[in-house]
């Protein structure tokens, strides 16, 4: 087997006497997409808190392509090609939808305050790369012709396409989603699917948060069933759907019904 883009080994983390994770580990290869499912306070979005390095693990390692990844540093995290979405949507709201994609793309350039001030022409294809790059994105993720209204404006659903398409902008190579489609009806959870499928197709690994089962058993490869911070199962969707531990936690009820 190839070396996991992804891999988190045994990661503790814990908020006064809440041990919001104890000693999980998970996998992520290339090419492929894992859900990271289990009911609310399970310590989904703390994980991802940790892998993207806002928050020091008491315990544990991660390695991003081959190499540690820098503890407690968010942007060095992101330039190495891990970037994520955030539970709460995080948009720039008085923005535009294009502007929002635009910032991205920034994340990318090099021209600084000293390259814009020393060579105005090379900015300036610069910012005509990143127009032309921003209105592709916008129609790819299918926000075509909304690319002049006001962030805030969108539609939730919408909303959440747009910090994808600012995401995409970063050239990410996992891309890591906390509760995608929370909020959203069947329609738009069937079309999150299929972009994030599209996403995948273009070489892009995926890691997504969601706690309807059978949504991200139609989506993943493999999945990670999170519980009071432990790995409660990991497996295919076939595996997981029908793993004791799964059925006797959660039979007859849905996950998100549990813990309310
Ligand atoms: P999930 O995303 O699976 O719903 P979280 O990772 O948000 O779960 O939370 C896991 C546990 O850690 C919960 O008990 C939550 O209250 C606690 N927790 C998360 N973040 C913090 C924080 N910043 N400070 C204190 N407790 C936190
Ligand atoms: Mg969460």
């Amino acid at each position: 087997m190839s070396v996991p883009l992804l891999e988190a080994r045994g990661v503790s983390k814990r908020f006064g006497g809440v041990r919001a994770l104890q000693g999980v580990s998970l996998e992520v290869y290339e090419n492929t997409i894992v859900g990271l499912i289990g009911p609310n306070g399970a310590g989904k979005s703390t994980f991802f808190n940790v892998l993207t390095g806002l928050y020091v693990a008491e315990e544990g390692t991660v390695r991003f392509a081959g190499r540690p990844l820098s503890v407690g540093q968010p942007h060095q995290v992101a330039a190495a090609g891990l970037v994520r979405t955030f539970q709460n949507i995080r948009l720039f709201p008085q923005m535009s939808v294009l502007e929002n994609i635009m910032v991205g793309f920034h994340v990318r350039t090099r021209a600084g305050l000293w390259g814009a001030w020393l060579r105005p022409s090379a900015v300036r294809q610069e910012e005509h790369a990143i127009l032309t790059g921003a209105q592709e994105l916008l129609d790819w993720v299918g926000l075509a012709g909304q690319g002049g209204r006001v962030a805030s404006t969108l539609s939730y659903g919408d909303q959440r396409r747009l910090e994808i398409a600012r995401a995409l902008a970063t050239r990410p190579r996992l891309l890591a989603l906390d509760e995608p489609v929370a909020g959203m009806n069947g329609v738009e959870r069937q079309r999150m699917a299929q972009l994030l499928q599209r996403i995948r197709e273009q070489g892009i690994a995926l890691l997504v948060i969601e706690h309807d089962v059978r949504w991200i058993a139609g989506l993943c490869d493999r999945i990670t069933v999170l519980d009071y911070g432990q790995c409660l199962a990991q497996g295919t969707p076939a595996e997981i759907q029908r793993d004791p531990r799964v059925i006797e936690a959660y039979l007859g009820t849905a996950i998100e019904e549990r813990h309310g």
